[in-house]
Formats: structure tokens, C-alpha cells, sequence
């Protein structure tokens, strides 16, 4: 291996644990370990407006946007997400 690859690798196994600490220390030091937000969403089948949650978890990328219609019991998914103002 040449040397550039040698530093690349490093540098890449620095910057993961880097990101792994941080992960760790969000979820000890606070209430990061996830999170529950309350949102008004349309439903896309019967355009039912009702409460829905967003919730993480650690250690997910990303927000889960799931929720059943409490009308028809359509699931939302995330690309049909529409929510609306008070
Ligand atoms: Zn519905």
C-alpha cells in the first residue's frame, strides 16, 4: 500500500470513532437516547387531520414518520407525510 492510502485509511478510522464518541456522550449526558414530537398531519387516502408522532431513537439516523390513520387506518409513510398548521 502506498502511503496515501495508509493516511486515508487512518483518517478514516479516526473520524469513525470521532463519531461514534459523540453518539456515546449524547446519550449519556442527556435525553438524547431519543425523542417523541407531536405533529397535525392530513391523511393522503381520506384527508382525516389528526395528531401524529415523530419519534427517534437512539441510535437511528433518522426520525421515524410512520403513523395509522385513526379514520381509515391508511399507514403514513414518510413520502406521504403532509402536515398541516394549527
Ligand atoms: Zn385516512
Amino acid at each position: 500500500m502506498t502511503p496515501a492510502i495508509i493516511t486515508g485509511l487512518v483518517l478514516l478510522a479516526v473520524l469513525g470513532i470521532v463519531y461514534r464518541l459523540g453518539y456515546t456522550m449524547g446519550y449519556n449526558t442527556g435525553r438524547a437516547s431519543g425523542w417523541v414530537s407531536s405533529r397535525r398531519i392530513m391523511c393522503p387516502k381520506c384527508g382525516e387531520v389528526q395528531q401524529a408522532a415523530v419519534t427517534w431513537s437512539y441510535p437511528d439516523p433518522y426520525a421515524s414518520h410512520i403513523h395509522e390513520c385513526t379514520a381509515c387506518g391508511y399507514i403514513i409513510t414518510e413520502s406521504e407525510w403532509n402536515e398541516v398548521g394549527e
